[in-house]
């Protein structure tokens, strides 16, 4: 009797996770499905771009006084048209103008779009006002490193600056089902990554590590690819100066633009 027991809790244990990677593998078949039926139809895809801060929000404040919410909206604008002209895909932004959107409200705006991707552009300040460079990170419970942690601190500061109690709006992140969607989407968000890494290093500086991981309320969407870019750093004077230029500008955003290409193909 007490065999069968143990057979029958042995047999529920390899059904559950039978039951748990047929989940993971459905929703994977699933999406792959979504994919081929879009190419069938010739589809655009959805980009959303999500330039950082905005209104009252200025963001990191250059050595010369330049503010991160500026550059990332003119990068954001030049990658929108790379992209527009390309005739593949639908951009949406999440402002297109010097206003303030709450973190969630970003997230939310990429759902509602039922975006097929999420490109956060933000251009960060450093202490050490030598370092340089471009960096890229992606969504992770537990940051990569304590440099990581505090950039997020500071991203995720934003909605703190504008007033707003972000602690009501944190999304709940421990449902199983979360956990599957979650981690399929991490596995493109990292191919994203990589891309970007790759195209950005083509064209620009990179920082030492640059992919990187941490908790980025913006990035915590459980069904939509996603990554944070930092074009650079605005307390560098040399950097500085490059990134209010119009034609660096747009050399990021090819970059930006030509990664996204990459992703999909
Ligand atoms: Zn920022």
């Amino acid at each position: 009797m007490k065999v069968r027991v143990e057979y029958g809790r042995r047999q529920l244990m390899r059904l559950l996770s039978g039951g748990a990677v047929a989940l993971i593998f459905s929703s994977k078949s699933s999406q792959i499905w979504a994919e081929t039926a879009r190419r069938i139809a010739g589809k655009p895809r959805t980009v959303m771009l999500d330039p950082g801060h905005g209104g009252q929000d200025p963001g990191a404040i250059g050595v010369r006084g330049t503010r991160e919410k500026f550059v990332a909206l003119d990068t954001a604008r030049a990658v929108g048209k790379l992209l527009e002209g390309t005739g593949r895909y639908r951009v949406l932004m999440t402002r297109v103008d010097d206003e303030y959107i709450p973190l969630q409200g970003r997230v939310e705006k990429a759902q509602a779009a039922g975006a097929d991707l999420f490109i956060s552009i933000h251009a960060d300040a450093n202490r050490n006002h030598r370092i340089r460079g471009a960096s890229v990170y992606t969504l992770s419970e537990k940051a990569s490193d304590a440099e990581a942690a505090d950039l997020a601190a500071r991203e995720n500061n934003s909605d703190r600056v504008a007033g707003i109690d972000m602690s009501k709006h944190e999304p709940i992140v421990n449902e199983i089902l979360y956990d599957l969607a979650r981690r399929e989407t991490n596995n493109l968000s990292q191919r994203f990554a990589q891309a970007l890494v790759g195209e950005l290093g083509r064209q620009v500086l990179l920082m030492d590590n640059t992919h990187r991981s941490a908790g980025f309320v913006v990035l915590k969407a459980p069904d939509i690819p996603s990554a944070l870019v930092e074009l650079g750093c605005l307390s560098n004077a040399y950097e500085e100066r490059e990134l209010n230029q119009a034609k660096y500008q747009q050399k990021l955003a090819q970059s930006l633009a030509r990664s996204v290409s990459d992703y999909f193909a």
